[in-house]
């Protein structure tokens, strides 16, 4: 039974202060069992909202990610964040985000250095991937994210067990959808999100043994309105959230909705005993 996952992607947004306010108000308005909340702040703000959730009876059972990671360990980076600088800070870390594809022009080669750096220190990494608008239209949106997968995983190619012993999700962020309040249709994120795991399953023996278990999240204008269409799909496995995750109503209905689909799973592997 593969988790649900919701995770908020704050982007450029919040002080260490009210980050704290914040990601405490989220947790207490989301304490829903059975689905796993992460929460992924600026750098600056991480080690408020890791002591504010620690010191918060609701926020101990919420992750806190990273939203980004240098790919070398450390070294003459002005500016940059390492890895390791992470350790106690963060437990998950968001890897290839569409943003950062287009700002600061990271290739798949880059992204999977990354990954593979996240690895290194214990963080479990949000590996996102998404097509262009065009190429949905022009039919090749599989081919473009399995060529992302390919590229961003091909390191790993001795050793993908350690992605899954590393817990890897992909999400699923169609770039056209990402901050645009469009959203991709149910059935064609669902559809894509079963391409991800053929993709990698295609990788070879070891990618194929991990793929079933792939967690993969949808992303792109999530919002309570719009969930319940990813999260009926059982190829869903959650969603990764950033306009409406700085929003505590938003962010409380989408777990509630993620709740639902989390109990109705764990009723399906209760029946199949
Ligand atoms: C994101 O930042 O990953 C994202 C999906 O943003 P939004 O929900 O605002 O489209």
């Amino acid at each position: 039974m593969r988790p649900v996952i919701i995770a908020a992607n704050w982007k450029m947004h919040t002080t260490p202060a009210d980050a704290a306010d914040l990601a405490t108000t989220i947790a207490g308005r989301t304490n829903v069992g059975d689905v796993v909340r992460v929460i992924c702040p600026p750098f600056v703000c991480l080690a408020a909202v890791r002591a504010a959730l620690a010191a918060s009876p609701a926020g101990q059972g919420v992750g806190v990610g990273a939203q980004n990671i240098h790919h070398e360990l450390s070294g003459a980076f002005t500016g940059e964040i390492g890895a390791p600088m992470l350790v106690g800070l963060a437990d998950w870390v968001i890897v290839g985000h569409s943003e950062r594809r287009r700002d600061a022009g990271e290739t798949d080669e880059l992204i999977g250095a990354k990954l593979r750096r996240a690895l290194e220190v214990g963080l479990r990494p949000i590996l996102c991937v998404g097509e262009q608008l065009a190429e949905r239209e022009a039919g090749t949106a599989e081919a473009v994210v399995g060529a992302q997968l390919a590229g961003s995983l091909a390191g790993f190619a001795e050793d993908p067990g350690a992605l899954a012993a590393a817990g890897l999700v992909v999400a699923y962020e169609p770039i056209w959808a990402i901050g645009t309040g469009r959203t991709a249709r149910g059935v064609d994120a669902a559809a894509m999100a079963e391409a991800i795991r053929a993709a990698i399953s295609g990788l070879g023996p070891g990618f194929a043994a991990l793929a079933p278990d792939l967690p993969v999240l949808y992303g792109g204008s999530v919002t309570t309105a719009s969930a319940g269409e990813f999260l009926a799909e059982p190829a869903i496995d959650g969603a990764l959230v950033g306009g409406a995750s700085l929003k505590i109503e938003e962010m409380a209905g989408i777990v509630a909705r993620a709740g639902l689909t989390a109990a109705a799973r764990r009723a399906a592997a209760g029946a199949r005993g």
